[in-house]
């Protein structure tokens, strides 16, 4: 093979490849880092579209490693702002000294396992690399999912995508906006938008649940309590199931009167952001428990939007609340009470085409200055589908997951040994707070790694019937649920031709923790270890 050789190449330098790249290296390992971005940050580095934040609490959402980076941060506020989590990242990347081993503006094309050395041979659009170990840190929502409405390139004035921001800015004053697309980055978009724009138009295609966020600031004695306690605070976090530190209720939403369950619905909205999700412990598993969060949910859009049509339009049916990914909004559903927002609900009239001069449903023409795309993401395997990735026995990455993903435990992939895949599809990934998860599998997969190592192991690949027990396992954890329900980008529906899948673990951080756990103790049950002509056994 030619090219630089490292021991371990990672592909992205958002959070799970800077924190793969520091725990590596720290761990003796040669690293370097590839990212097709022009700089560092991943999500964040492109998704700077007006109003985006994070909708996990700031001390959940940033890196646990490190108390004295915990110490020395001052988050701002209770849910940061795109541009204060990206000043974070830089924060990051100067304090551990990563940017050194960052290759930016390097696109991975191309990956090949060579069984003879062990190692993978990658090809990016800037020369090739020869890495023992491939990690994809490439992020879950880092590919654009198109959303195929006709005429989209006549456009003939501004086209914007929330993913793809310009780093100027965009001036949108005095001007006729169209907003498509309302999931998260829709809805934090639209009432900052709503404001700057002479009009705008939002064209909903699926009403959303949202949550409010209930955003302030953070004050001295609130950050000075929060970082007394804040190995405990990441200790709760890591022990909860959403790794956001949310004790469950084990109480059903059936169990308890009217009264009583309201008073925790309000209490909950008041102040738990995506906490409201646990509420009860069966709302994600009992339609009838789901159907009292979503018709309270209802309710409060019906106070809150003053023309009662438009408040019919904005509520979610047909789907449980939570079955898509919430948004947890500032002032969302308030935005339509304003003279200059227009609601078109794609229901009932949908978009017959983009033309010129604006959008075109059945029911006329839209006239617009600027049209935003806020239509989401190959969410989970679009990064990692997206390079030709071939492992043992010329098999593809995309031939392996023609049914969709499989993995063992969201991390090793059979026949494709020496890949690691941070926070991938068969892992609690988006449906827990992220950055955690992304935390646990680095320092996981380091000591898989040391433990190879240790033993003069080069080779580390998934068994495949380990594979196979575990792609059952998240089947079957997420058939138990609710969420199979809802069309949405955890089951590929929003891609045209991508399998119908569930793709995250759905038992929970806490508990593919203990799994974790307890395949460490079976001497790292389900991998396979070989290396220097003999196959040994991971123990
Ligand atoms: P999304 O949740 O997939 O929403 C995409 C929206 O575009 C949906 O309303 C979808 O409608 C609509 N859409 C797609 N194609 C369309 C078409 N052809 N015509 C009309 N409407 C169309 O994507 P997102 O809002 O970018 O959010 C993705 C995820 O990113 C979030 O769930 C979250 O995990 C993450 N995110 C996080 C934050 C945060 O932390 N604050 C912020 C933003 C995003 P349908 O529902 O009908 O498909």
């Amino acid at each position: 093979m030619t090219g630089r050789v490292v021991d371990a190449l990672v592909v992205g330098a958002g959070f799970a490849g800077l924190r793969s790249l520091h725990t590596l290296r720290e761990r003796g390992y040669d690293v370097a880092v590839i990212e097709a971005n022009d700089d560092i940050g991943g999500v964040w580095y492109v998704n700077r579209y007006p109003g985006a934040r994070c909708d996990v609490e700031s001390y959940d959402y940033s890196l646990s490693f490190s108390p004295e980076l915990e110490q020395e941060w001052r988050w701002s506020e209770r849910y940061a702002t795109q541009p204060e989590i990206l000043r974070y990242v830089e924060h990051v990347a100067q304090r551990f000294d990563l940017r050194r081993d960052v290759h930016l503006s390097t696109r991975m094309e191309r990956a090949e396992f060579d069984e003879t050395t062990g190692r993978w041979r990658v090809d990016t659009d800037r020369g090739t690399w020869d890495a023992r170990y491939l990690v994809m840190a490439t992020g879950q929502l880092s590919v654009r999912a198109a959303p195929g409405i006709p005429g989209a390139d006549d456009f003939a004035g501004t086209t914007l995508h929330t993913a793809d921001w310009p780093h100027e800015g965009a001036d949108l004053s005095g001007k006729r906006v169209g907003v498509i697309g309302t999931g998260s980055s829709g809805t934090q978009l639209i009432p900052v938008v709503a404001r700057e724009a002479a009009h705008l138009t939002v064209f909903q295609r699926t009403p959303n649940f949202s949550v409010p966020a209930n955003n302030g600031p953070i004050d001295d004695a609130r950050d000075a309590e929060v970082k007394a306690g804040y190995a405990d605070r990441r200790e709760r976090a890591r022990r909860s199931p959403s790794g956001l530190g949310f004790v469950p209720n084990k109480q059903s939403a059936l169990e308890v009167s009217d009264d009583e369950r309201r008073a925790l619905y309000e209490e909950q909205w008041r102040t738990a952001g995506f906490g409201f999700l646990l509420a009860y412990y069966d709302l994600m598993l009992d339609q009838e428990a789901n159907d009292t969060a979503a018709d309270f949910v209802r309710a409060k859009i019906a106070e809150k939007v003053d023309d009662p049509a438009t408040a019919a339009k904005l509520m979610p049916r047909g789907h449980p609340f939570g079955a898509k990914r919430p948004p947890v909004d500032s002032g969302y559903f308030e935005t339509f009470n304003r003279d200059d927002v227009d609601l078109v609900d794609l229901r009932e009239t949908p978009i017959e085409r983009i033309t010129p001069t604006g959008v075109r449903t059945t029911a006329g023409e839209v006239g617009l200055d600027v049209l935003v795309f806020a239509t989401g993401f190959d969410a989970m395997t679009g990064a990692l589908l997206r390079p030709e990735i071939v492992g043992r026995g010329g098999e593809t990455l995309r031939e392996h997951w023609d049914a969709g993903p499989r993995t063992y435990l969201g991390v090793g992939v059979a026949g494709f040994p020496n890949l690691f895949v941070i926070a991938g599809p068969g892992s609690p990934s988006l449906l827990s707070n992220v950055l955690l998860s992304i935390e646990a599998h680095v320092d996981w997969l380091a000591d898989l790694l040391d433990h190879a190592r240790d033993r003069g192991a080069t080779v580390v690949e998934a068994d495949p019937g380990a594979e196979a027990r575990w792609v059952e396992q998240v089947n079957a954890r997420a058939e138990a649920t609710l969420y199979p329900r809802a069309d949405s980008y955890y089951m590929g529906t929003n891609v045209p031709g991508k399998p119908r899948v569930f793709t995250p673990y759905v038992g929970g951080v806490r508990g593919y923790r203990r799994i974790l756990e307890s395949v460490v103790a079976d001497g790292y049950d389900g991998f396979l270890l070989s290396g220097k002509g003999r196959d040994v056994r991971a123990s």
